[in-house]
């Protein structure tokens, strides 16, 4: 069989969906790298998202106000620095379905997870353990056992983690649940990655929510992989505080500025906080009092004044979400659903036709996945993938022999999954 005979995205097919697609104006919006003189194929938003057009405009206009005011630009400087943040909040609110009160962006991820768990890992002689996934994000567990040793705990016995037991090594949510049934009165936290970084799972971030607060559990995601990505309702999940980062889906530039939410209930002053100046009272901030009178919303968890040049670039990108979601609503989620069923589609009709063995080891299941796409390519190995580099294909390796694709709505297309398949079938073709 002529496997070119039998593709699954034929080139003029996919750029007909690309002329279908109302968000496909949006790609010339981003720079997209090259590679020989044509686009590459970029699959790697999941990691570091492109850049906006816009971005330097919005940087160089911060450049200019400071250059023309100096500290006057605080107050006098087009957008004013002072409350800078401040431009990102509605946004971060209808991206991750809060409300405007209780998310800010500040600080970066991991960081921002201590002082969240300064908040809200408060263990006591009883209830002190804190439950997790196994073969988390490194630096969550990092952040996590050394909060354990911070406290005095043992992580080797007091970090329970939930083995990946379900198919292609995701996790089931009833392991969370038999955990919570079998240590819940030991459980001070949970906090979990809501979008796995490795198997691209979308956990069920109500149901397991629920369950937990059941048990007295305060509950905290990581949505690294999740904002930007795939629907959120922190609100209406009664969901205690998450936090992510911007420079994945939400294309905020490398290390670009995070963001948190801090669920309604717990804005009182009556929550300990590690305070700093900027989450003082915006009334009494420069009165320089002795006192800390926290601000009654997630701003009160920061601490330093704003970085405002990487929030020159977020907002940038966030202006980018806002508009496609205004003129599409729903627009973005259903392409994200499409390209990576085509990517799944592609692999799956590759393997069939070339004989290769791949194995698609994300959840099929919309509710179950975002954008990414994990893929095994065993005994393959290193030489496979640095062979799709060659080829103009950014994906993202994981050693022993896992590729991670993320197609993302607003900038990739259904031609890049054709020129995909073309360098999969001359790589694999035996
Ligand atoms: C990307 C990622 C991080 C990165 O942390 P930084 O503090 O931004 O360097 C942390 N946790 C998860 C789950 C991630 O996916």
């Amino acid at each position: 069989m002529d496997p070119l005979s039998t593709r699954y995205l034929p080139l003029a097919e996919a750029r007909l969906r690309d002329a279908a697609d109302p968000l496909f104006s949006y790609r010339s919006e981003f720079f997209i790298p090259q590679h020989a003189g044509v686009d590459c194929v970029y699959l790697t938003g999941n990691s570091l998202g492109l850049q906006p057009k816009a971005a330097s405009a919005a940087l160089q206009a911060e450049l200019d106000d400071w250059q023309r005011l100096g500290v006057e630009g605080h107050f006098a400087a087009k957008n004013p620095w002072m409350p800078y943040h401040e431009r990102m909040t509605s946004s971060l609110a209808r991206l991750t379905g809060a409300q405007p009160s209780e998310v800010v962006a500040m600080g970066s991820l991991t960081a921002n997870l201590h002082f969240l768990m300064a908040s809200f890992y408060r263990p006591t002689a009883s209830r002190y353990k804190i439950l997790t996934e196994a073969k988390a994000f490194p630096s969550d567990r990092y952040a996590l056992a050394s909060q354990l040793r911070w406290h005095g705990f043992n992580p080797d016995t007091d970090l329970v983690e939930i083995a990946p037991n379900g198919p292609g090594g995701t996790h089931r949510p009833e392991d969370f649940e038999a955990a919570l049934d079998e240590h819940g009165s030991e459980i001070a936290l949970m906090l979990v990655g809501g979008v796995n970084y490795f198997t691209g799972q979308v956990f069920p971030m109500e149901r397991l929510t629920a369950y937990a607060q059941e048990s007295g559990v305060l509950v905290g995601w990581d949505l690294a992989h999740a904002a930007g990505n795939v629907p959120l309702e922190l609100h209406a999940w009664k969901v205690d505080f998450a936090a992510w980062c911007s420079y994945k889906y939400l294309n905020s530039s490398p290390g670009g500025v995070a963001g948190i939410f801090v669920h309604e209930r717990h804005h009182g002053a009556e929550t300990l906080r590690l305070a700093g100046w900027w989450g003082q009272d915006k009334t009494r901030r420069f009165l320089m009092e002795p006192d800390f009178h926290p601000i009654p919303s997630a701003e009160s968890w920061q601490l330093s004044n704003a970085p405002v040049l990487s929030m020159a670039v977020h907002r940038a990108s966030l202006d980018l979400f806002d508009r496609a979601d205004a003129e599409h609503p729903g627009g973005r989620r259903a392409k994200s659903l499409a390209l990576s069923a085509a990517l799944m589609g592609l692999l799956d009709r590759t393997a069939e036709t070339t004989g290769a063995t791949l194995e698609v080891f994300t959840p099929r299941a919309d509710h179950e996945r975002g954008s990414q796409v994990s893929v095994r390519f065993p005994g393959r190995g290193k030489s496979f993938f640095d062979a799709l580099t060659e080829r103009g294909v950014v994906a993202d390796w994981r050693e022993p022999d896992c590729i991670r694709m993320a197609p993302v709505p607003l900038y990739n297309s259904f031609e890049d999954l054709s020129r995909l398949e073309s360098i999969l079938l001359e790589l694999l073709t035996p």
